[in-house]
């Protein structure tokens, strides 16, 4: 899986050393870094409260918004590839 992603994290270019599954159906969805695997934690995998971080960030600090919206875009765009149902 982790050659798949191309040898790094499935969402950005981190090392791979997590495996991460979607917590309602257990299927493994990718192989994620610690910051990567944390943050769907943290935001309890909702594409609602990434988006909402990023428009938070946006608001207060544009420049920071043209920097880690490719990231919360892979982001959110990793978990709606894997989504539920
Ligand atoms: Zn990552």
């Amino acid at each position: 899986m982790i050659a798949a992603q191309g040898g790094s994290c499935a969402t950005c270019d981190g090392k791979p050393e997590h495996v991460d599954h979607d917590h309602a159906t257990g299927k493994v969805r990718g192989v994620l870094c610690f910051n990567c695997n944390q943050a769907l934690g943290n935001v309890r995998d909702s594409v609602q409260t990434l988006t909402r971080l990023r428009s938070y960030l946006g608001r207060h600090r544009p420049t920071v918004d043209e920097v880690l919206s490719p990231f919360e875009v892979e982001l959110a765009d990793y978990l709606e590839r894997h989504r539920a149902g």
